[in-house]
């Protein structure tokens, strides 16, 4: 060994031994050494990392295959107790990527507009009854959207839902006779009855204004089925109440309606 190599030999000894003796002290100046350039250690990893990622993530892989139980367990490890963080960080993410993943999403649609819709038509067809299962949940959820929207068209559209049940009843008189005879038979059948006493006291009750608008119907009114006979109401003075002439004709538009839909001609 010659006199430069022993030299360096022994100011490495020196240095060791001075860092054993003193590993609270040197542990403290790394520690303020790193804080003091925290920026610079960052960059210089994330260039490290940009410039060594392949290298980098094959390791990491390489790491993982070869003992994937210590990883998960590190990974859960590390999850339980940087939950919070964990999940916000997610949601951020999911956050800032979602107009970008919509956006994708609807240029597929887009593209694929006819691929889609024949995959679509083959599913229906190939799955009635699923189709049918998802009308019906629809459906029940959907009952006072459904009403509404059907009251909304037969006012809308009263005039000419009224013409056309005008041109259907001159087309099939036997079916309008057979409708009037039933609606006849099921006024008869109905439950209860009542009398100008109790048509008075409903009058009272509703303060003279229809039940519907709260116009004043002291010039006249009609009397009308709160449920309706064709669906089980009955005729006692509890199941009426009294409208104004517009309301009326605006309730019994929807009739129009219902009628040709039951006899299948709508819809
Ligand atoms: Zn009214």
């Amino acid at each position: 060994m010659d006199e430069n190599e022993s030299r360096k030999e022994r100011k490495r000894i020196r240095q060791r031994e001075y860092a054993a003796a003193n590993r609270k002290k040197t542990r403290q100046a790394t520690r303020e050494w790193r804080a003091k350039n925290a920026e610079a250690i960052k960059a210089y990893r994330k260039a490290y990392y940009s410039a060594h990622r392949a290298e980098i993530v094959e390791k990491a892989r390489e790491n993982y295959q070869s003992d994937p139980e210590l990883y998960r367990s590190r990974n859960r490890k590390w999850y339980a107790s940087h939950r919070e963080a964990a999940n916000q960080s997610s949601k951020d993410r999911q956050k800032k990527n979602l107009p970008a993943v919509r956006q994708r999403q609807a240029n597929y649609r887009e593209k694929n507009k006819g691929i889609l819709r024949e995959a679509n038509r083959e599913w229906r067809k190939a799955n009635p009854d699923k189709m049918r299962a998802c009308k019906r949940s629809w459906n029940s959820r959907n009952r006072d959207r459904i009403r509404e929207t059907a009251r909304a068209y037969a006012i809308v559209n009263a005039e000419e839902i009224k013409k056309r049940a005008q041109v259907w009843r001159k087309e099939n008189p036997e079916a309008k006779r057979a409708h009037d005879h039933k609606r006849r038979a099921r006024k008869r059948a109905a439950d209860g009855s009542y009398t100008a006493a109790d048509i008075k006291k409903i009058f009272d009750m509703q303060k003279g204004k229809c039940a519907y608008c709260r116009t004043s119907i002291r010039d006249g009114y009609h009397i009308d089925h709160i449920q309706p006979l064709s669906q089980g109401g009955s005729n006692w003075p509890k199941n009426l109440q009294l409208t104004c002439q517009p309301c009326n004709q605006k309730k019994h538009a929807a009739d129009p309606l219902a009628f040709a839909q039951r006899t299948g001609r709508l819809l």
